[in-house]
């Protein structure tokens, strides 16, 4: 038998395979969010008096009243059942980045043996799964694993087809029975909460007096890769870890840009297809799809919607994605990096306030009054960005972002502002105390009348930015693809309602002082450039330069690793920050802490176990037949006269020992469990476990290039890129 057979086999699999039929074309109006228990079906099923009070829920977020609950769930109940669920669960989306359910049945056994389906209000309000699994830093003590979760009024119902058929889900917070918060949608729905009250009060004084509430919007671009299931079945790296912990580069990467947009494969498509379609059913708006920059690597993105929504379906996106690639013979990788040297992915997550009655605060508009109101706001993301930015940096540290952040593709570690130029002059204008009118008449003061109007999407754009200003809405581009996007998008809300009160406050006690609305914006308007402008750069994040220039003489944070960047969730000022605005309380960011920590370490672990493993199962006997081979043929010629010459043999043997001996180390390195502090342990897996891991790999990949490749039992970089 020879040792790649598995990899032929793949590959035959894969070239003889059935192609999945496209789908027949369907409108989208029969798709539309025909699997969601939205308002409008409520309209149609629930008595008029009832659905007012629903609807005022969903539109406050409040309790919904328990006689209501019951009207409301026995018409979820009769719709659920008419699309074939029996069973329902309370979806809920614990600190792990993933999405839970527990699923119950409708059925009810009656006395006399007969069953009913039952959905009474109260289930459908609050359930209690059995959490104790899920990580909560230490709020819960396991044995008094009460966990509760409640319906998010603010969003829908909905069916989900699976293998297992239809199950009625319903989004939930999940907080323990002391009222912490267990999850990453409770902080999410608070940091709205907070951000609006802060927004009101600023376009209180501002002048307007009719102002609907302000909610936050969303849009995430969601980049993932491909890979036939016949390949990832054969690497345990990819199927435990998520990642490739070993592959030789092939001659033939991504330097010739010609995956990029280029035309979808025929395969892909359908699978997209696929998707589209189930996202339009639960009512997720798919708006774009196109190749990415690596081969087998593609993007998804939804037109933007209110934040608490958008993030409970960037989480159905994920799972959508999943599920279909299985369908569809793929593996779909949400991995930061799973090939090394090769693009990674990311999920820019595109964001902005805004409400009924004034509309996108970050618009700059075309009118020099919506521009005093966007000045003020934008000023305040980058007050925000600049006084929090290591907790920006913070939110998107796992251990599997630690490879793509700060690598040539993706933004640096350091967080900056892009404004864009013309922003940034008009920025730079009014930190210089001087707004020139646009006619040229010299210097002014910021008035009104005087100030320059927009021109509306100025155009240009900075790929190397970590949080960039995109014509009327911020961008942050360093949130990692396989991650939840609430935790960024608590920390946006939050920061921003910080910076929005104290601007109030300032705004306030200047008017009552009877300092001019213009003049007082004026002046708060400098302070935060002169306290933060340091935060606005439009050069190229990726340079040398820069990276001096920002810690040095800007004297910001270049936090590059996980294991730097986490403990700035223990900080006093990041503590006082969660916890005047309400969104989580001291206990709860401690508990953050820890579970993010767990998880960065215990994910370094296994992929420092699967290495050493994989180097010892896999390649180690590959190399081993490979020198037997080749120093028999040698000795056997050498009977006969022929001395064939030996380098090849001695490299491979060269090799194969320091791979080994590296790989002992690793063994040994991880066996070491005495740390001072979490800090210390985070530090030690990234500057000790993460360069021996990588240094067994630099061997293991150098014997790929010399192992005869019929003896090479790895799927390589080659055919899991290339062959589809
Ligand atoms: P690009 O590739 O140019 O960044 P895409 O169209 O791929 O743009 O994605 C942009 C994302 O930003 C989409 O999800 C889009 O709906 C979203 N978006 C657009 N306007 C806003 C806005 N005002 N607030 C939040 N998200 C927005
Ligand atoms: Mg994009």
């Amino acid at each position: 038998m020879s040792g790649n057979e598995s990899r032929v086999q793949a590959i035959s699999q894969i070239v003889n395979r059935k192609q999945m039929p496209a789908r027949p074309p369907k409108r989208l109006e029969d798709m539309w969010a025909t699997d969601v228990f939205s308002l409008s079906k409520m309209q149609e099923s629930l008595p008029k008096s009832i659905f007012k009070s629903v609807k005022n829920t969903v539109q406050t977020g409040q309790k919904l009243d328990d006689s209501v609950a019951d009207v409301v769930a026995a018409a979820m109940k009769d719709w659920a059942i008419s699309k074939g669920a029996l069973y329902y669960a309370h979806v809920f989306y614990p600190l792990t980045n993933s999405t839970a359910e527990k699923h119950d049945g409708f059925i009810s056994v009656q006395g006399d043996g007969s069953v009913i389906s039952e959905f009474a209000g109260k289930v459908l309000v609050q359930g209690e799964p059995d959490g104790s699994s899920f990580p909560n830093g230490g709020i819960r003590s396991t044995a008094a694993a009460r966990g509760y979760t409640a319906w998010d009024v603010t969003s829908p119902a909905y069916v989900m087809e699976t293998d297992n058929g239809m199950t009625l889900c319903i989004p939930t917070v999940f907080i323990s029975w002391t009222g912490e918060a267990l999850d990453k949608k409770t902080p999410l729905l608070r940091s709205i909460s907070a951000m609006n009250k802060a927004a009101t009060r600023v376009l209180k004084l501002l002048g307007n007096t009719e102002i609907a509430p302000v909610n936050s919007s969303c849009g995430s671009e969601q980049e993932y890769f491909l890979v036939d299931a016949n390949f990832t079945n054969n690497r345990p790296d990819l199927l435990l870890a998520g990642r490739t912990l070993f592959g030789k580069p092939p001659a033939k990467g991504q330097q010739f840009d010609d995956h990029y947009f280029g035309a979808i494969p025929e395969r892909v498509q359908v699978f997209m297809q696929e998707v589209e379609e189930r996202m339009y059913r639960l009512g997720i708006p798919a708006k774009t799809r196109h190749n990415e920059v690596a081969p087998g690597q593609f993007e998804i993105a939804p037109v933007f919607e209110a934040a608490n929504v958008a993030s409970d379906h960037q989480q159905l996106t994920m799972t959508i994605l999943r599920n279909t690639a299985k369908k569809h013979g793929f593996m779909c990788l949400l991995h930061e990096k799973p090939f090394a040297g090769i693009n990674g992915s990311g999920k820019h997550v595109n964001w902005s306030v805004g409400n009924a009655t004034q509309g996108n605060l970050l618009d700059p508009g075309d009118t020099p009054h919506s521009n005093i109101q966007f000045l003020v706001f934008c000023g305040a993301v980058i007050r925000g960005v600049h006084k929090y930015g290591p907790l920006l940096r913070a939110v998107v540290a796992t251990a599997s972002n630690d490879h793509r952040l700060g690598a040539n593709e993706a933004p640096p570690a350091i967080i900056s502002v892009y404004l864009g130029s013309q922003l940034e002059d008009i920025f730079g204008q009014i930190s210089r105390g001087e707004v020139k009118d646009s006619k040229g008449r010299g210097i002014m003061n910021l008035g009104v009348e005087t100030l320059p109007t927009f021109m509306k999407d100025a155009g240009d754009r900075n790929r190397t930015s970590p949080f960039a200003f995109t014509g009327n809405r911020f961008e942050f581009r360093a949130v990692g693809s396989g991650q939840s996007v609430s935790g960024p998008l608590v920390a946006m809300n939050t920061i921003l309602a910080d910076s929005l009160d104290w601007i109030a406050n300032k705004l306030q006690s200047d008017l009552a002082n009877g300092t001019e609305l213009n003049a007082a914006i004026q002046t708060i308007l400098k302070e935060v450039m002169d306290e933060h402008g340091a935060v606005v750069f439009g050069g190229n994040g990726y340079s040398e330069e820069w990276h001096k220039m920002a810690v040095e003489e800007r004297g910001l944070a270049n936090l590059r690793t996980t294991a730097d960047a986490l403990p700035v969730l223990k900080e006093g000022y990041i503590e006082d920050l969660f916890e005047k605005t309400g969104v989580l309380t001291p206990v709860e960011l401690e508990s953050r802490y820890d579970v993010y920590a767990e998880q960065y370490l215990l994910a370094i672990e296994v992929e420092a176990k699967l290495v050493t493993s994989m180097a010892k199962t896999i390649i180690y006997p590959a190399a081993v037949r490979y020198l037997a081979e080749l120093s028999g043929t040698i000795s056997k010629l050498k009977e006969i006269g022929i001395e064939l010459e030996k380098e090849s043999a001695e490299k491979v043997a060269v090799l194969l020992k320091s791979m080994m001996d590296t790989a002992s180390k690793l063994s040994a390195a991880l066996s070491k469990h005495d740390f001072a502090s979490t800090e210390d342990h985070m530090q030690y897996a990234s500057q000790t476990i993460r360069p021996l891991m990588d240094e067994v790999r630099q061997y293991a990949d150098a014997l790929e290039g010399e192992v005869a490749d019929d003896l090479w039992p790895l799927p390589t970089y080659q055919e899991m890129l290339f062959v589809k």
